[in-house]
């Protein structure tokens, strides 16, 4: 059948696997086939895409509840959604959490993703405790940062490409209200969006969106929100019912005009430099979420996200230099997200490091992928990366400078036979 992923780009045709018990997946994993896990498809690119691909998402059970320590156990295939609407009514959120509640715990974790507030918590693998995996041999082994630990790096960010995560124990946090304490920050550019970030650097979420099209003395302003939960204790979480897009729109709609004018719009709507007001935490966490099929309105040809991230001593400028050429290109994005990093983690192929990361929508046409070429090499100069989740065309080479734990992965993967078992679209074209 006809499989894509969250950018609608591409489409091929996959064999979707799926299994009951534990054993009927050891016979998927003997099959000789070439495979990769699949989660929920919300990765942007091609990383949940291959020949053959094994569905998780059925596997979704909630297995027990520490309610001392706050930890949960639960299987691979739940969805972050399905977690908070049983845990945050008790006054328990997860640790971390991307912008998106539809993604499950075995993508969390081989994407090993982060939220808005890395800097202060890290990611996702910061609050596993440990899971349980299948390796291409059949045999399943419990993986922590002490136990099978090599397994463990290789597999958080791993892209799916060591083994199929079964089940997980991850670490909830406590909360006494479903709302955030939202302060929202006017910059006027680049450096008042940096010192933003400096002085809110205590405050456990924050996020900028910013005006990717904004030149000359406006290069880089921004709306940074930051914010915590409230201490109320009103935990009534009632997810509300989503209105969707019914079709792809047409692409000509978005166009370097109707950017121009939705980020005038968008800016010019907060009037004040600082202003404060209380929102339900999906609204703060996953505003995307808020419309069905959000990637439909790219048109039919699909998007791309595309995400890098600077060491902090190389951010500013090199952000002024992609701002600029994304300016002077005319392809603009409604979203252009900038966020603040704390320390990389041990694992071989994690994204973030500290510093900054951009992250930008652009639908696919004509000339995107030049520029996007362009935009690695400013990126490489200053020292980043792109990150794996949402990529679907960055080049071998470019990939491997941004990642020095690169051989390793490999080496891993080698060693342990997963290189024949586990392939990807994206593991074919950057070699790993
Ligand atoms: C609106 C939106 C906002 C987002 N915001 C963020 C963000 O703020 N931060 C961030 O880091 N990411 C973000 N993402 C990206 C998203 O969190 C990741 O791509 C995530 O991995 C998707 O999970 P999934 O369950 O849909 O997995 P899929 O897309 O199906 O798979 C993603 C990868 O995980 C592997 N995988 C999935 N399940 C398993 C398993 N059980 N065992 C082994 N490997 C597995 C797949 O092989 C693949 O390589 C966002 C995505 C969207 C659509």
């Amino acid at each position: 059948m006809l499989c894509t992923s969250w950018g609608m780009y591409p489409e091929i045709e996959c064999r979707r696997l799926l299994f009951e018990r534990e054993s009927d997946l050891v016979d998927i994993m003997h099959s000789n086939d070439e495979m990769i896990p699949r989660g929920n498809g919300r990765s942007y690119g091609d990383s949940a895409l291959g020949r053959s691909l094994i569905e998780v998402v059925p596997h979704d059970c909630f297995l027990g509840f520490d309610r001392e320590q706050g930890i949960l156990h639960i299987q691979a295939g739940a969805l972050l959604s399905g977690i908070l609407e049983v845990f945050v009514p008790r006054g328990w959120f997860l640790s971390v959490t991307p912008g998106t509640k539809l993604i499950t715990v075995g993508g969390a974790i081989a994407s090993d993703v982060h939220g808005k507030n890395h800097h202060v918590a890290g990611c996702f693998s910061s609050c596993v405790v440990e899971f349980r995996m299948m390796t291409p041999d059949g045999e399943v082994l419990t993986c922590s940062s002490g136990m099978n630990s090599e397994l463990f790096h290789a597999t958080c960010g791993g892209m799916g490409l060591t083994g199929v995560i079964l089940d997980a124990k991850i670490r909830m946090k406590r909360i006494h209200s479903v709302h955030v304490e939202q302060t929202t920050i006017k910059t006027k550019d680049l450096s008042e969006t940096f010192e933003a970030f400096k002085e809110y650097r205590e405050v456990p979420y924050s996020v900028a969106w910013i005006d990717c099209l904004a030149s000359g003395p406006e290069l880089g302003r921004a709306l940074l929100m930051t914010g915590d939960f409230a201490d109320d204790g009103d935990l009534c979480y009632r997810p509300s019912r989503r209105p969707g897009v019914p079709f792809n729109l047409p692409s000509c709609m978005l166009n370097s005009r109707t950017v121009r004018a939705f980020n005038g719009l968008y800016y010019g709507r907060i009037r004040r430099r600082i202003s404060r007001s209380r929102v339900d935490l999906d609204t703060f966490f996953y505003p995307l979420d808020a419309v069905d099929h959000w990637n439909r309105i790219y048109g039919r040809n699909g998007f791309t996200q595309y995400q890098f991230i600077l060491p902090m001593e190389m951010s500013y400028k090199g952000l002024s230099q992609i701002l600029d050429t994304i300016s002077a290109s005319g392809k603009g994005s409604f979203l252009a997200v900038l966020k603040l990093y704390g320390p990389a983690n041990d694992n071989y192929l994690s994204f973030p490091l500290e510093g900054y990361s951009l992250a930008l929508d652009f639908k696919i046409e004509p000339g995107l992928f030049s520029l996007l070429d362009r935009l690695d090499e400013l990126v490489l100069d200053h020292g980043g990366r792109i990150y794996l989740a949402k990529d679907v065309r960055v080049r071998r080479n470019t990939f491997e400078k941004g990642y020095p734990m690169i051989d390793r992965f490999r080496r891993f993967r080698k060693e342990n036979g997963m290189d024949r078992t586990f392939r990807s679209l994206q593991s074919e074209r950057v070699g790993i």
